[in-house]
């Protein structure tokens, strides 16, 4: 079932979107070569509890971190460790804060460093898609053209498209319905109405679209090696258009 926030229910939601952006400025800020992917989920883990939130993806499913790092050709539930980042390389932290019982969750891949050109196109590329994605989630549109609206961007552009993840509503539970998958039919779908809630999340590969998890039983990596990026936001969708509640 599809969950329709109040007033009072956004508020809540939008405090704990503004602890979780909080976090990841302070991760961007504080980002350098040398560090390892544990001394930003320790940064995460600070900057969320300081500011009244709860890290809502430490447990989660049984995640041992406070946040999802993930780095070059991983794409999604890196696990925060002895990892060091070298210049060049490329981060995702994909973060929530739980602020009086309402969740967030927002992501950024962030380049460590001077990045390659095509690396640096990769990484603005998936984040345009993700805001012309948002642009489309229309009170009366439906999740398809959110969907359609980030496959067309990202195939135009010769990327591969991860499709055996998603975004996803949230609220009370950091995963709600309905599932925001990356690729689908333009109208198509649910239909979408005042007061949604939804994380919206490419996650956009070099090439190729294949994935597989780590013997750890998390890590998602590319099928090819070829590295991957993920952005997201999370959005209310509203008769004035799209509220991004993670801004930053
Ligand atoms: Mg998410």
């Amino acid at each position: 079932m599809v969950s329709i926030k109040s007033k009072s229910d956004i508020e809540k939601m939008l405090e704990a979107g503004k602890i979780a952006g909080h976090a990841l400025n302070v991760v961007e800020q504080k980002l350098k070569p040398g560090m390892t992917t544990k001394d930003i989920d320790k940064i995460v883990h600070h900057e969320i509890t300081a500011h009244g939130g709860i890290p809502n993806f430490l447990g989660l499913y049984g995640f041992p971190a406070s946040a999802c790092v993930s780095v070059n050709e991983e794409v999604i539930h890196g696990i925060p460790g002895t990892r060091r980042l070298n210049e060049g390389d490329i981060v995702s932290v994909d973060l929530g804060a739980r602020y009086k019982g309402w969740n967030s969750d927002t992501c950024y891949t962030f380049a460590v460093g001077e990045v390659k050109p095509e690396v640096k196109k990769l990484l603005e590329d998936t984040n345009a898609s993700l805001y012309a994605a948002i642009e489309a989630a229309q009170v009366g549109a439906r999740l398809g053209d959110i969907s359609h609206t980030v496959e067309a961007y990202c195939r135009e552009r010769g990327y591969g498209i991860v499709q055996d993840y998603c975004g996803h509503g949230i609220g009370r539970e950091v995963h709600e319905e309905p599932e925001v998958p990356n690729h689908g039919r333009a109208g198509h779908g649910m239909r979408l109405v005042e007061g949604m809630t939804i994380c919206i999340e490419p996650m956009i590969n070099m090439k190729g679209d294949g994935v597989h998890t780590l013997s750890n039983g998390w890590t998602v990596v590319t099928d090819n090696g070829c590295w991957s990026a993920h952005f997201e936001h999370m959005i209310l969708i509203s008769e004035n258009g799209p509220v991004i509640l993670t801004k930053r």
